[in-house]
């Protein structure tokens, strides 16, 4: 398939409706200060081929989408126990909504709902430094080094009143074993990692490999391992628009504030998107229409 041609095309059709809907997030000031006027997208095959168009190389705050490679990292070393303390089901409510933690006795419905990813970021912190370990699995993914936006990571530090209290109910529950002033610098840090299109297309590349790192290196993790982090993104990736996206898209994908989405074609590549307009569910408006587009030219999706 002439992948850079359909990627080529997407960026044509995308570019007139930049500034037509949606907007960015505001409750990260830094976030705020984006221009809205961006879009990018990448992607890379199983094989190793790439293609990328519009603002693929420029970077981004990858918000969510570093939760699915925290849950990898904590599925790597943790195993089935880490299911003691994280649900897999999909919330049904706001990503960082306090009242189901409440009635669920402060086990958070699944990895990707913020309440569920700090879970994940106290379960790394008591494997040793988190942050680090993060980081170095991230690079070694892409095969450039990877950094954290210390302007980002400062912002949501200070306006991170909502993700505070989710701890705090955690710890109260004895969800977490860790300070958690620890566990939510963390969690703000790796919310605040910045990447590129090409570069999160390259990162998530195990994840259509059945758990193979994208360039040579030992498993990622495992294929059933692998097959569960693309299910979660199925069911919980997109926040409260999850049936959405699959019943439009269908493919596994995970998005963050910052505008970005990756997806996966199992068996086949990886692709990211990022537009940094927000649509009323939390998720790029570009990005998703552009997920549309890419899934109606190739015909490639799981269903
Ligand atoms: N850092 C953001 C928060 O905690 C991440 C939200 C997201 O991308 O879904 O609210």
């Amino acid at each position: 398939m002439q992948f850079q041609t359909i990627l080529d095309e997407i960026n044509t059709e995308i570019r007139p409706l930049l500034g037509t809907g949606g907007a960015v997030a505001t409750y990260i000031p830094a976030l705020a200060r984006v221009s809205p006027l961006q879009f990018g997208i990448a992607l890379r095959t199983f094989g190793g081929q790439e293609a990328a168009a519009g603002d693929s190389a420029t970077p981004f705050s990858i918000q969510s989408m570093s939760k699915v490679f925290s849950l990898t990292l904590a599925m790597r070393s943790l195993g089935e126990t880490l299911w003691q303390r994280i649900g897999r089901e999909p919330s049904g409510s706001p990503f960082n909504s306090l009242v189901q933690l409440e009635t669920e006795r402060g086990i958070p419905r699944n990895p990707f709902i913020n309440a569920g990813a700090i879970a994940v970021a106290d379960r790394l912190l008591s494997q040793g430094d988190a942050k680090t370990n993060l980081l170095a699995l991230l690079s070694d993914l892409c095969g450039e080094a990877i950094h954290i936006d210390a302007e980002v990571a400062h912002s949501e530090a200070d306006t991170g009143f909502r993700n505070a209290a989710l701890a705090n109910f955690m710890k109260a529950f004895g969800t977490l074993d860790n300070n958690t002033a620890q566990v939510l610098d963390v969690y703000f840090n790796q919310c605040a990692i910045s990447m590129n299109c090409v570069q999160v297309a390259r990162a998530a590349g195990y994840l259509c490999r059945d758990g193979a790192p994208p360039y040579a290196g030992p498993r990622v993790i495992t294929e059933a391992q692998t097959r569960r982090v693309n299910a979660l993104m199925l069911t919980c990736g997109t926040y409260d628009a999850a049936g959405e996206f699959a019943f439009r898209i269908g493919l596994p994908c995970k998005s963050g504030v910052g505008g970005g989405i990756v997806a996966v074609v199992p068996d086949t590549l990886t692709l990211c998107v990022w537009s940094p307009a927000l649509d009323a569910t939390g998720n790029s408006h570009l990005g998703r229409i552009a997920l549309e587009l890419f899934v109606t030219k190739t015909g490639l999706s799981v269903f």
